[in-house]
């Protein structure tokens, strides 16, 4: 297994400017960011802004910042889409589902029978994630 970490990576653009992300929170060292195949409205990603491939290099220092985030974004998005349920998913190299090698969390507002969609299917509208991060945004306990 391969611990490298590749700093071409789509999240590490975004960190550094180079990519657009829709940004629903963050502080000095995370970030939180709408997924552009959401697997329902408000699906979120939470990531260090220091590199880390996955849970199994990261520093405690980076998964305390991070879950701190996550939490944050949990409450949030709970408010902002009136869900009744929050599911936090997390993937570890490839043979775990992980696409993209940069340390992250997704955040999934749930409902009750309703579907989540497959991953990494459909590009949102960038007007409705434009909207769906407004929403998150505002819902963030400061
Ligand atoms: P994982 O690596 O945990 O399997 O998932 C990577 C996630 O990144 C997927 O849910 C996918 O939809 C999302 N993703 C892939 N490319 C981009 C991108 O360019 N921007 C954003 N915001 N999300 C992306």
């Amino acid at each position: 297994m391969s611990i490298d970490y590749d700093d071409q990576n789509i999240f590490a653009k975004i960190l550094r400017g180079e990519a657009p992300a829709h940004k629903v929170y963050e502080d000095d060292d995370t970030l939180a960011f709408l997924d552009i195949m959401p697997r329902a409205p408000g699906h979120t990603l939470v990531v260090p802004k220091t590199p880390a491939r996955n849970i199994l290099d990261a520093t405690p220092d980076q998964l305390l910042a991070v879950m701190k985030t996550v939490q944050k974004v949990a409450r949030a998005v709970m408010k902002a889409f009136g869900a009744e349920g929050v599911l936090i998913q997390q993937f570890n190299e490839e043979a775990a589902g992980q696409v993209v090698f940069h340390l992250h969390f997704h955040v999934l507002p749930r409902k009750a029978g309703e579907p989540l969609a497959p991953p990494r299917s459909d590009i949102e509208d960038d007007a409705v994630l434009a909207e769906n991060a407004a929403k998150i945004a505002a819902a963030i306990e400061r």
